[in-house]
């Protein structure tokens, strides 16, 4: 499966979008395939929108189309740059090495108007952005063309300028069941309206006094064909124009010329725009326009299970301090998955596993948990570490002297490579690997029991040194040397197999162990998803991990034999000793029941 999403070769998934585009293909519709993926730069992006990018890039990367990433910033108040910069960082990262070359960016600083003029635009692909001069697309580039197209909607009658406030707008509009009145101002002279909508551009009313409006049918069923709005003035300056414009375009109206405008053939969004569409089809054909134009397909959301796909939801998680920001590793963002080492390749598989449909579920977070399994167990790197020390000394092993000892890097490789670990006199080993009273069947190591050190030897416990107060401070043990790896014992069998470090050869680093942020399913079912915050999703210990794991690198996925999957934290931590976040344990813990209070 992790074939189909990495390997260029391999076959695509099949569903009703990537049909009709395959029939739009057959019937040489279109020159060449251009989808969109067009964030609004208010948060940070999420599991949600990584499902939409591995659709709309998976189907330009299908059919050597092009997918342009365009920044839907026509609301002035709610955007700001930090949030295009992630935007931007997230879905390189997101597509990297799988479809980055169909990566539509502009070329920094073209013009709009050449936009409009040029017939077929036809941006730079796979360009970086930054200094060697390409950026994304914004919505907000199309500000002067989208005005002139309200001019020419204007001329044609199709248009008007109204004076209702905002609340009687909304009392004209009716209900799905009651057909709406028409404004007053919907008789207005095309000239007078031309007038009206210069001077609101000039800046002459102030916010809410005057509106734009489609003339379309204030009694259709459609209550989106009610003659909605397509400018509305408000006063405020925005991230990307600054101060330049005073009247703002609405969502309908932006989007469906915005992707006229791109070159856009297959506009995909999720469902609650179906009803939508009759005006974006109203306003493309209104104009009267000389290129093929595209259209809008609609799918279902991904709503996941113990989690928030919203970026308002999230943000208030941030704001409310309830995570450390919008990259904290338990939150659903990709940078979240990021940071806590979920690689690229497991989110993109996730995509392609859960398909896409018309018809709004849950999907069930164990299979993301499952799909990052997969990825990681193919690709992590096996290292040593104890999360939860406790000493162990091996009495019959000298101070001072180190036994090398074979230890597999990645058994899934086709050619396995081997390091080497140092077994010594002093080691740690798991705390929970021990119990002096031992519970029935328990394998590992117990008084007077046996227990095999990975990659090492047997041992067997002879004595538990425990301090005044009762506590355990040290185990000791007797190595038998032969049994290892080509030993004369090498055949010796015993019940358990623990991991182990060096006491004098492993490092201290923190390691941070997550869990779910929220203990239901469905947090927000009941509007209140900050009561079903998880206390214990975050534990931070102090482990020792083996010298090897001194050159991990932030994005290179490791294993910690039987613990889980980890990631070096490039943030998080105290200067001078890594910082490991757990991206997902080996096995689900959390079918066992909630965690401990
Ligand atoms: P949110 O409610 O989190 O703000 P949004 O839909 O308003 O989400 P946009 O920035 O407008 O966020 O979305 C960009 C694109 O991502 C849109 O095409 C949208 O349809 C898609 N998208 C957003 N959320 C999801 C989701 N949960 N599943 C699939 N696609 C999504
Ligand atoms: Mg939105």
């Amino acid at each position: 499966m992790t074939e189909a999403v990495t390997s260029a070769a391999a076959p695509a998934p099949a569903d009703f979008i990537r049909d009709i585009v395959a029939e739009d293909v057959a019937a040489r519709r279109y020159a060449k395939i251009v989808t969109r993926f067009p964030p609004e730069p208010n948060g940070y992006l999420h599991i949600g929108h990584a499902k939409s990018i591995c659709l709309n890039f998976g189907i330009a990367r299908e059919n050597h189309g092009r997918c342009n990433l365009r920044m839907d910033d026509t609301n002035p108040a709610k955007e700001d740059v930090e949030y295009v910069d992630a935007i931007i960082e997230d879905v390189q990262w997101l597509i990297a090495g799988w479809a980055d070359h169909c990566l539509g960016f502009k070329p920094k600083g073209a013009t709009p108007a050449a936009q409009v003029t040029d017939g077929r635009p036809d941006f730079y692909l796979g360009a970086a952005p930054g200094p060697d001069g390409a950026e994304p697309f914004f919505a907000s580039d199309y500000f002067g063309p989208l005005y002139e197209f309200a001019v020419t909607l204007i001329g044609k009658g199709r248009a008007y300028v109204c004076d209702l406030s905002p609340k009687e707008t909304e009392e004209y509009r009716g209900s799905p069941d009651k057909p709406g009145r028409d404004s007053p101002f919907r008789t207005r002279s095309v000239a007078e309206n031309l007038d009206l909508f210069a001077r609101m551009k000039a800046g002459e009313f102030p916010d809410g006094a005057r509106s734009l409006r489609a003339k379309i049918d204030m009694a259709s069923p459609n209550i989106w064909l009610r003659d909605p709005l397509l400018y509305r003035i408000r006063h405020t300056a925005h991230h990307h124009t600054g101060t330049q414009w005073c009247i703002y375009p609405l969502y309908d109206f932006a989007h469906c010329l915005s992707d006229y405008l791109e070159g856009i053939t297959h506009s995909i969004c999720t469902l609650e725009f179906v009803d939508h569409r009759a005006l974006y089809d109203w306003l493309l054909e209104s104009l009267g326009l000389p290129r093929a134009l595209p259209h809008q397909y609609e799918f279902a959301k991904l709503n996941l299970g113990y989690t928030l796909v919203s970026k308002r939801k999230l943000l208030q998680l941030v704001q409310e301090k309830i995570v450390s920001g919008w990259d904290d590793p338990r939150m659903p963002t990709i940078a979240g998955f990021r940071r806590r080492g979920v690689p690229a390749a497991a989110l993109r598989q996730f995509a392609y596993a859960i398909g896409v449909t018309k018809f709004d579920g849950l999907t069930d977070v164990a299979l993301l948990e499952h799909t990052i399994r997969e990825e990681l167990n193919r690709t992590a790197l096996r290292r040593l570490a104890v999360l939860k020390p406790v000493k162990l000394v091996l009495t019959n092993i000298p101070a001072g002297e180190v036994i090398a000892c074979d230890a597999t890097n990645n058994p899934q490789d086709e050619n396995p490579t081997t390091r080497s670990v140092g077994l010594t006199r002093e080691i740690y080993i798991e705390a929970d690997d021990f119990a002096e009273v031992p519970p029935p069947k328990y394998f590992r190591l117990k008084p007077g029991g046996d227990v095999r050190l990975k990659y090492a030897c047997i041992i067997t416990c002879q004595e538990v040194v425990k301090d005044a107060a009762g506590r355990i401070v040290e185990l000791h043990c007797t190595a038998d040397l032969d049994s290892r790896a080509g030993g004369p014992n090498a055949a010796r069998k015993v019940k358990g197999t623990i991991h182990w470090v060096s006491a004098t050869q492993s490092i201290a680093a923190e390691v941070r162990l997550y869990d779910r942020l929220f203990n239901v399913p469905e947090p927000d079912a009941d509007g209140a998803f900050l009561t079903h915050v998880n206390p214990h999703s975050l534990e931070i210990v102090t482990a020792r991990i083996e010298p090897a794991l001194a050159a991990a690198a932030p994005g290179q996925a490791l294993q910690f034999e039987r613990l889980g999957y980890f990631a070096v934290d490039a943030k998080a931590g105290t200067p001078g000793r890594l910082t490991f976040n757990r991206t997902i344990s080996l096995k689900d813990t959390w079918t066992k029941g909630p965690a401990p209070k």
